[in-house]
């Protein structure tokens, strides 16, 4: 017989730590396998059933398996699913993403959300011919070396904001700010010469954590007064806060964006978006490097098309946003200690002890034993919400009344048990 606790003895002599990316082993006493998912629901190799709220950490806004995604694959499937040459679909997603997306005119694909990061510094790097960058303090932008300094997400997790491994000459060029701090990215502005300024418009990588008023505006002006480029790292937001993004929903506009998650609607992807003079410095019309055996694989870009096909119907964020609401709202009626709740659109995240988080180090403050500790009751009783502090809390189109009211009445129950 398959169980859980089997199949985890059988990983951990396998991988290390059991698992191929890290917070998924931050569900203890170990995580549960899952055979199969479908809308808001996947079912674990024994045949439990959970509600999902971690959703693929945010690829999933219609929920598991949806039929339009899953039809499109198919056909797919059917006609071959790499051939190392350029293939209609990607003119379409690409065309979804420039007609959504406003600073985006001309896109690359690459593979994930590291890929676009990674390829979007460089592609900064060799346009201004600079090459410091400028992050935020519990950002994350995936797993390269550019980036893992002080980053969110697992590497705060567990304790390694800025990973071994990383060669000391790469972090030089690497500033850090505070989110929100805008008077830190005008000193390093100032004082050095900074290629690009990267940030999640809308933090969800230290939980969620939103942009003040100022903030994005602030960047924009900044970026322009230093000729440094404004990146926009939209792998979370991109297709989630708004069919537009973040850059939608507060109307600034980076001069790179990366995606990925909802536009490959679960299948591997990434994409580095921005205006035509900055992309063509990508070989092969420029001189940054990019290639990829998998850039643009037909099946990622058939699973994106569907998902964007569903998005522009306008049914899931109204589904899906509702959710969110509805929970967020009666939480706050239900958890009487001390809390903060930063929620936007589809995305949420419950911070236990602290009433006002604006950026890492107010995350640090939270108390995270409880969090997790909520993360384990909600479990016990058929609810997955992230193993993490560091993550955000996701709703789908598949989030209906009934699954939410299911929900809600899991959380009250495990609530009186916490408090
Ligand atoms: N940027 C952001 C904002 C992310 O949230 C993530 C992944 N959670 C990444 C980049 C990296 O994406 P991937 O895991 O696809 O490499």
């Amino acid at each position: 017989m398959t169980n859980s606790e089997e199949l985890w003895k059988e990983a951990n002599k396998l991988f290390a730590g059991g698992v191929n990316s890290p917070v998924r082993a931050a569900v203890k006493p170990f995580p549960f396998f899952v055979e199969r998912g479908k809308g808001a629901i996947i079912y674990t190799v024994e045949g439990k059933r959970l509600i999902d709220y971690v959703l693929g950490y945010g690829p999933l806004i219609l929920g598991h398996s949806p039929d339009s995604v899953k039809e499109k694959l198919i056909k797919q499937l059917d006609k071959g699913w790499l051939f190392g040459t350029p293939s209609e679909l990607e003119i379409e997603l690409a065309r979804k993403i420039t007609s959504h997306i406003p600073s985006a005119q001309k896109v690359r694909f690459v593979n994930s959300g590291t890929e676009a990061t990674m390829n979007a510094i460089r592609l900064a790097r060799g346009y201004t011919k600079r090459s410091k960058i400028l992050k935020f303090n519990g950002n994350y932008h995936g797993s390269h070396d550019y980036v893992l300094i002080e980053a969110g997400s697992a590497a705060t997790e567990y304790s390694i904001p800025t990973s071994d491994g990383i060669p000391v000459e790469i972090i030089k060029t690497v500033e850090v700010c505070e989110f929100n701090d805008l008077d830190c990215v005008n000193s390093k502005l100032k004082k050095e010469d900074v290629a690009g300024v990267i940030v999640e418009p809308i933090m969800g990588n230290s939980g969620v954590i939103l942009p003040e008023k100022e903030f994005l505006k602030g960047l924009r002006e900044l970026t322009r007064t230093y000729n440094s480029l404004l990146i926009f790292d939209e792998v979370i937001t991109g297709f989630r806060v708004s069919i537009g993004g973040a850059q939608t929903l507060y109307q600034i506009y980076p001069d790179i964006t990366t995606l990925g998650k909802i536009i490959g609607g679960g299948l591997p992807i990434g994409a580095i978006a921005g205006k035509a003079d900055i992309i063509d410095n990508f070989t092969p019309s420029g001189k940054v490097f990019n290639a990829g055996t998998f850039n643009a694989n037909p099946l990622s870009m058939a699973a994106g098309i569907a998902t964007i096909e569903e998005l522009e119907k306008g049914y899931p964020y109204n589904i899906a946003n509702k959710a969110a609401k509805a929970i967020v709202e009666e939480l706050e009626n239900i958890i009487k200690v001390k809390h903060t709740i930063n929620h936007i659109s589809s995305m949420f995240q419950i911070f236990f002890g602290v009433d006002n988080i604006k950026n890492y180090s107010d995350v640090k403050k939270a108390n995270r034993e409880y969090y997790m500790r909520l993360h384990e009751l909600l479990l016990r009783e058929g609810v997955f919400i992230p193993p993490s502090q560091y993550e955000t809390i996701f709703t789908s189109a598949s989030h209906d009344n009934d699954i939410v009211n299911e929900t809600l009445y899991k959380f009250k129950k495990v609530i009186s048990e916490l408090m």
